[in-house]
């Protein structure tokens, strides 16, 4: 039997490779090498034990289990994805826009900035007159 064949035929029924395994593997990496210039045994262990449940989860035959552990991994990930997008946009608008809060009911509201405005907020309809 070819090589080839051989890694194929071992890998039969397992659960390979994802996008959480390729995270867990590379942060590993990362961590081994921080660990040469950290010069800490705790730095490289954390990276070892990482590498090894990468590597794991891609030998792993448990596939239920790996599913659910990438959808975890998955809605960690778009949770940190939203708060990084909503913080960058606020900091990117900071200077145009001013977020206020309704006296009524405390809806945030986005408004212009340098204005006397009336305001209605849109949640509950009460209107205000602010400087922004
Ligand atoms: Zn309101």
């Amino acid at each position: 039997m070819h090589w080839i064949q051989k890694i194929l035929f071992y890998m039969n029924g397992r659960y390979g490779y994802d996008e959480f395994s390729k995270v867990l593997l590379i942060t590993g990496l990362l961590f081994g090498v921080a660990a040469n210039f950290v010069g800490g045994t705790g730095v490289s262990a954390l990276g070892l034990a990482l590498i090894a449940f990468g590597g794991l989860r891609v030998l792993s035959k448990e596939q239920t289990n790996r599913r659910r552990e990438l959808q975890a991994y998955l809605r960690i990930k778009h949770k940190l994805q939203h708060v990084y997008r909503r913080t960058r946009n606020r900091w990117i608008q900071r200077k145009a826009f001013k977020i206020l809060k309704c006296p009524e009911c405390h809806q945030k509201i986005r408004v212009p900035r340098g204005r006397k405005i009336r305001i209605t907020c849109p949640s509950c309809r009460h209107s205000f007159v602010e400087k922004t």
